[in-house]
């Protein structure tokens, strides 16, 4: 069995830098109460790791207790959140993304503009709550099906964002068909450099190989998208959330593996996964024991 590595594996700079924050700040100030609002990265086992060494997990600030810090997720929050916690007098740490901040930025530029602000993204997720929350109205839409002439009545010109996750090509198709109904429209390509690494990585690597292996949270919507690009492009694909889900994938023995992952998933998972794969008579080629 040959195992072939993505080039880019575990996490991205993004969630790297909100989960060292995150232990910095419990080991340094062990005396204090740090509250997570939801998840600050989409990836269970790393927020059990993170409860274990004392962080609390809340879902309002009605749970805060007093003197505790409020530590925002790295998908980024919504301008009402900022005010309550303003108002409730919450101390906080905002672990946004750089790259989230950018688009927070983009959209409220669209709205100055007189834009309508487009957010092509999945409603409801909490990256797209953050970015619509940055503007009075936004439409919201997560295929080019959506993009129905009823849903942009009276729009004479819109500025479209992308979630930071989205899928690239997918994205161009909203964006044309929206310039089809909306001809004075502007496109921010807000989608991130280490999202479309991972997907380019997945296009060029699942052709090549009898069966793909993404290892990631079902929850994690980056994750998502590679799983179901490699699926369009091998039905030999699966989604994994934990070593042991390889066991269950019955790879034959002259087989090629190609192995990619979301960018909230912790690289001794990815060990792990590759290590079960070499007991089974794979090689990888690792020469350090790491992806
Ligand atoms: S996936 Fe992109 S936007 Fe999200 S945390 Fe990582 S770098 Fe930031």
């Amino acid at each position: 069995m040959k195992i072939v590595l993505s080039e880019t594996l575990s996490y991205c700079f993004g969630v790297r830098k909100t989960l060292e924050t995150t232990a910095r700040l419990l080991a340094d100030r062990p005396d204090r109460t740090y509250c997570m609002l939801g998840d600050i990265v989409h990836n269970e086992h790393v927020i059990e790791g993170l409860k274990a060494k004392g962080l609390r997990v809340v879902q309002a600030l009605d749970e805060v207790p007093p003197g505790g810090v409020v530590i925002l997720q790295s998908h980024g929050s919504a301008r009402d959140r900022y005010r309550e916690l303003e108002r409730r007098g919450l101390e906080y740490i905002d672990a946004t993304c750089p790259m989230v901040k950018i688009i927070h930025e983009r959209i409220r530029a669209v709205e100055r503009e007189g834009r309508t602000p487009v957010v092509i993204g999945q409603a409801g997720h909490e990256e797209v709550r953050g970015i619509v929350g940055q503007v009075a109205r936004a439409i919201v839409v997560k295929s080019p099906d959506e993009v129905e002439p009823e849903l942009f009545a009276g729009v004479r010109r819109a500025g479209i964002v992308a979630q930071s996750t989205f899928v690239e090509a997918e994205a161009r198709r909203i964006v044309e068909r929206v310039r089809a109904l909306v001809p004075d429209t502007v496109f921010h390509d807000t989608i991130c450099r280490p999202t479309k690494t991972r997907q380019r990585e997945v296009e060029a690597h699942t052709p090549g190989a009898d069966w793909v292996v993404v290892i990631g949270s079902r929850h994690s919507a980056n994750t998502r998208h590679l799983f179901n690009i490699a699926r369009a492009l091998n039905p030999r694909t699966h989604l994994i959330d934990r070593p042991e889900g390889v066991d269950d994938i019955a790879i034959p023995a002259d087989a090629t593996v190609f192995i990619a992952s979301g960018a909230s998933t912790p690289g001794e998972l990815i060990d792990e996964v590759v290590r079960r794969l070499e007991a089974r008579g794979g090689a990888s080629g690792r020469k350090d024991g790491r992806p």
